[in-house]
């Protein structure tokens, strides 16, 4: 992944507010990068990002919106991040509700891990990775082999 990354941001309903929050309080780290968004989440996030690009006369990025996260949204950012398109996910998940998409959900949990992009579930992972030193750099993450899963006999 290059300095400027693709970072994508989810937020469950209970934890929207923490990830307004959070966007308001790293602004200034995030503007320079492109922001990919389920739905609801990516509204919330680009009227926060809006106000303060414009309050402090900076230029505000596009926030790109998928779809709501329980009509498809974590699926489509499950697909971005296979085909190498997400560096970085945010994903502030609420562990005390059932979600209609629990399985989107947990997919998602899964491809990230699969692609070893770095993620964070919970706000305090979050805060390590947006003061990262790595988060301003250049970065590989280093993919495991899946050729002899791909090539593997099935015995027919
Ligand atoms: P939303 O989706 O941003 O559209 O609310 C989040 C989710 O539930 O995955």
């Amino acid at each position: 992944m290059k300095r400027k990354k693709v970072i994508a941001l989810v937020a469950h309903d209970n934890r929207k507010e923490d990830m307004i929050e959070w966007v308001k309080w790293n602004w200034r780290e995030l503007i320079p990068h492109k922001l990919v968004c389920t739905g609801t989440t990516g509204k919330l996030v680009s009227e926060a990002l809006f106000r303060k690009a414009e309050d402090n006369n900076e230029i505000c990025p596009e926030v790109m919106r998928l779809k709501s996260g329980p009509l498809g949204g974590d699926q489509q950012l499950g697909a971005m991040i296979s085909e190498g398109k997400i560096d970085v996910l945010i994903f502030l998940w609420d562990p005390m509700q059932p979600q209609p998409h629990d399985v989107d959900v947990k997919a998602l949990l899964r491809i990230s891990t699969l692609y070893n992009i770095p993620s964070a579930y919970n706000r305090s992972s979050a805060d390590f990775i947006i003061s990262s030193k790595l988060f301003h750099e250049a970065y590989q993450p280093i993919l495991k082999d899946y050729s002899g899963y791909i090539l593997r006999d099935l015995g027919f």
